[in-house]
């Protein structure tokens, strides 16, 4: 069977990272016979200055036939200006939206050998395995009236509308229960209840959600809270679920506890397990071109892309383990740099994860397996959870 991967870079540091992910894609196709079809497509900026739009009809029709889709990052100030529905980042909500990726998977997982380079105290962070979900194609994202109107007075007043149905609520909350029973049976649900009643509502919906799981132990906290708890002690998390807007806020804040959001891969999944892959960074303008971007999260989104979409623990894990041997090899980004390790550009960590993955995949193929006491993601996936 061939899979067939839509290949979306987009902007700024997109194609430098998304083009080494490809040559960890194209080294399971040459090294295992993984039978893969792969086209390139322009989303974001790339797809305004192509095709006159952030989401151009083909590559939407290319997203909707694939199996998985590898997306790199979308925006920068070149096309800042435009007006805000015509700006690269509506081509990623598009895609959303269109294909139903509700539930955004944000496992945020600190390697033993980062544990100094994060802002926070090893103490504080080493062990950390944190799985960040977060609900994707409704809340104040999407929601309407939304709009910047003039007042009787002449003044601009701009309004956005927080809207979650009970169903769209309920089918997180089942991916966020189901991914708990796999790891540590805890579920934290994000709100502010206390002031907002779209949050009201969505803490009474998994409180009602959490009887279907009675193994599972839920928990309920408000949202300035979640985040003040996250940088004071963030092992006391094991699942963390929540709307569009604060996942979007406190996931990035769980990237810097590993080290560098150029870490931190995501999923976005559907109710079939089709799914987009994407690091959860922006296009980082500020060092586009330089080629010193981390390729790593976007490559640990093809291993997620193994995992929940195409159904194989194992590439996932060979993916996983090489870039953990980089790692301990001592090589380094300049975004995970520390004293003593050794820096190296985009195209070098990439190439050093492909040499890993060739050795492990020969270690794998002649009995062996990829150093799985080295491994520190976690075995299992969501793939037929979220029906
Ligand atoms: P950003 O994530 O692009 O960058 C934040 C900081 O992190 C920057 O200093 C950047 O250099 C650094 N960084 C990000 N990825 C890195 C990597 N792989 N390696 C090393 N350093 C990395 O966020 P931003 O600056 O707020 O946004 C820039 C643009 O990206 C904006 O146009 C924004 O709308 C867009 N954006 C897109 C996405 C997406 O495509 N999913 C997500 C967030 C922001």
């Amino acid at each position: 069977m061939t899979h067939k991967i839509a290949v979306l870079p987009g902007d700024g540091i997109g194609p430098e990272i998304v083009d080494q992910a490809v040559k960890v894609i194209d080294c399971l196709q040459r090294e295992l016979g993984w039978q893969v079809e792969l086209e390139h497509a322009p989303v974001g900026g790339a797809g305004i200055d192509q095709a006159g739009q952030p989401l151009p009809d083909a590559t939407l029709r290319l997203a909707q036939a694939a199996d998985a889709i590898l997306l790199g990052a979308v925006g920068g100030p070149k096309w800042e200006k435009r007006d805000i529905a015509v700006r690269p980042e509506k081509g990623l909500l598009g895609l959303r939206s269109e294909l139903q990726l509700f539930a955004n998977l944000r496992p945020a997982l600190l390697y033993p050998q980062l544990e100094h380079a994060s802002t926070l105290k090893p103490a504080v962070v080493s062990g950390l395995d944190i799985m960040i979900i977060r609900e994707l194609t409704g809340d104040i994202y999407f929601g309407k009236p939304r709009g910047v109107r003039i007042l009787e007075n002449g003044e601009r007043q701009g309004f956005n509308t927080m809207v979650y149905a009970e169903h769209e609520i309920e089918r997180i909350g089942r991916v966020a229960f189901e991914s708990a029973l796999k790891r540590g049976k805890r579920v934290c649900s994000v709100d502010k209840a206390n002031v907002l009643e779209t949050t009201e509502l969505w803490r009474e919906v998994m409180t009602r959600v959490a009887k279907d799981y009675p193994t599972v132990q839920l928990s309920h906290m408000y949202v300035d809270n979640a985040a003040m708890q996250l940088v004071r002690a963030p092992k006391q998390f094991d699942v963390m679920v929540t709307g569009n807007m604060f996942g979007d806020i406190l996931s990035d804040c769980a990237a810097m506890l590993t080290g560098s959001i150029g870490m931190l891969p995501s999923a976005s999944l559907d109710s079939h397990a089709k799914g987009m892959y994407e690091p959860i960074h922006g296009s980082a303008p500020d060092i586009a071109g330089k080629g010193v971007a981390n390729p790593l999260a976007t490559i640990l989104s093809v291993a997620m892309m193994m995992r929940y979409t195409f159904n194989d623990v194992r590439l996932a894990n060979v993916i996983e383990a090489s870039v953990q041997d980089v790692l301990v090899e001592g090589l380094r980004t300049a975004d995970i740099y520390t004293a003593g390790t050794r820096k190296v550009g985009t195209e070098e960590m990439g190439d050093a994860v492909v040499a890993a993955l060739i050795r492990n995949v020969w270690r794998t193929e002649t009995g062996g397996a990829p150093d799985t006491d080295k491994r520190c993601m976690r075995e299992g996936g969501l793939t037929n959870e979220i029906d």
